[in-house]
């Protein structure tokens, strides 16, 4: 087992970085106070700074040439107003970390001091990729595009994820693994119905659309229940319906939306083509026409095998087996780290923050989220620790 006493002290670092970060929530795509934080704390760390487009993307050479391995944290917070009463709440009305992604930023920090500090333990070099806008359209996709996985070219990848909801691995301290599908796909779906509107006492001179969409909505509920594999997962949610004037009005159009889910391309593709075809012929068949349109979000975010068992077997050897637990069931919440997944083989892994505290309870995206950050040091480490075997191993 390593001596995991010189991690330690790195935790006030981490608090520090995580309050300050907390404090100053940012969402979406720009993050001008986060980005700045972040260069800062690199450049007093001894991380170059790669200058990035979007996001802050920094790099730690070993003292020998080598293959570069990536290190991922997302850095946006959600439009929630904190209720946490935490001596460093946020300052911005209307914006918290309510995810964890404060605590990414700050482990990731802690990484890249862990590594700094031991240039000449590896060869080659670890990038590190800060991102905005997991939460909302994506911030990894757009840096992917702008070369992020490039110069120098990333053998593999590895992010954290803390929180409360992981199987196995809610309790603080917890590195939660996961061989394969991690989290889902996220498609988001629109139908509008377009019957014939009129009067409430004369449907037979109508197409009453709001009819047309309650079939639609029932209908689409047996492509889960009953067309795809029990085994496989899926989800079709309408979340939302919109239509009509008044009661005794009958709609000439409704507008539905709605989410898919799914843990693999296969049952993601037959969801996207069932919706279409069920909801349009569904309408025809009742006189109505269905205009769907499917907003294409995060594919499902796929762990590698290999590469899984490798970070398990640093995890373990650095914490002991019994704080490392397999996560024994996909989430279908989506993160966009599934975009690095579908290039380059790595892990999403998790960090339990759960302690015994019940303001560790609280879940993900409620105004009242909180962690348990007496652990954080350990993210951090094993993120460095993986690093330096992976880098060994080339
Ligand atoms: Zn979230
Ligand atoms: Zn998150």
């Amino acid at each position: 087992m390593i001596d995991t006493a010189m991690f330690e002290a790195l935790q006030g670092d981490i608090v520090t970085w995580r309050r300050a970060v907390h404090r100053r929530p940012e969402t979406g795509m720009a993050l001008p106070e986060t980005c700045a934080f972040v260069r800062r704390a690199m450049s007093g760390i001894g991380v170059k700074d790669l200058k990035a487009r979007t996001g802050v993307v920094g790099l730690i050479e070993g003292t020998r040439p080598g293959k570069c391995f990536a290190i991922r944290a997302d850095m946006d917070a959600l439009p929630i107003q904190e209720d946490t009463g935490l001596s460093f709440a946020s300052e911005k009305p209307g914006v918290m970390h309510a995810c964890g992604h404060d605590a990414h930023v700050a482990m990731a920090l802690g990484a890249a001091k862990i590594l700094a500090g031991r240039r000449s333990d590896f060869a080659g070099s670890v990038k590190f990729i800060f991102q905005p806008d997991e939460e909302s359209s994506g911030g990894a996709l757009p840096m992917i595009l702008e070369g992020v996985l490039e110069n120098p070219s990333v053998g593999a990848i590895l992010a954290c994820h803390v929180g409360n909801i992981w199987p196995n691995a809610r309790r603080s301290g917890v590195i939660g693994v996961r061989f394969g599908p991690m989290m889902a796909s996220c498609d988001g779906l629109f139908i509008r119905v377009k019957g014939k509107g009129g009067h409430g006492a004369m449907p037979h001179l109508t197409v009453d659309s709001v009819l047309v969409a309650a079939h639609i909505v029932t209908s689409l509920q047996s492509i889960v229940s009953r067309e795809i594999n029990p085994t496989a997962c899926g989800v079709v949610t309408i979340g939302k319906i919109s239509g009509g004037f008044a009661h005794n009005v009958i709609a000439p159009e409704v507008v539905m939306e709605g989410t898919m889910r799914s843990l693999n391309a296969e049952t993601r593709n037959y969801l996207n083509r069932r919706l279409g075809e069920i909801a349009r012929s569904v309408a025809s068949a009742m006189r109505a026409e269905a205009e769907v349109r499917i907003e294409e979000g995060y594919p499902p975010a796929t762990n590698h095998p290999g590469f899984t068992r490798f970070f398990q077997g640093v995890a373990q050897e650095m914490f002991g087996a019994g704080w490392v637990g397999e996560i024994s069931e996909p989430c279908m919440g989506a993160e966009d780290m599934a975009y690095f997944l579908e290039r380059v083989p790595g892990a999403l892994f998790t960090l339990g923050t759960q302690s015994d505290d019940p303001r560790t309870a609280y879940p993900h995206h409620n105004p009242r989220f909180d962690i348990d950050e007496s652990v954080l040091w350990k993210g951090a480490a094993v993120m460095a620790e993986t690093a330096i075997a992976w880098l060994a191993t080339q």
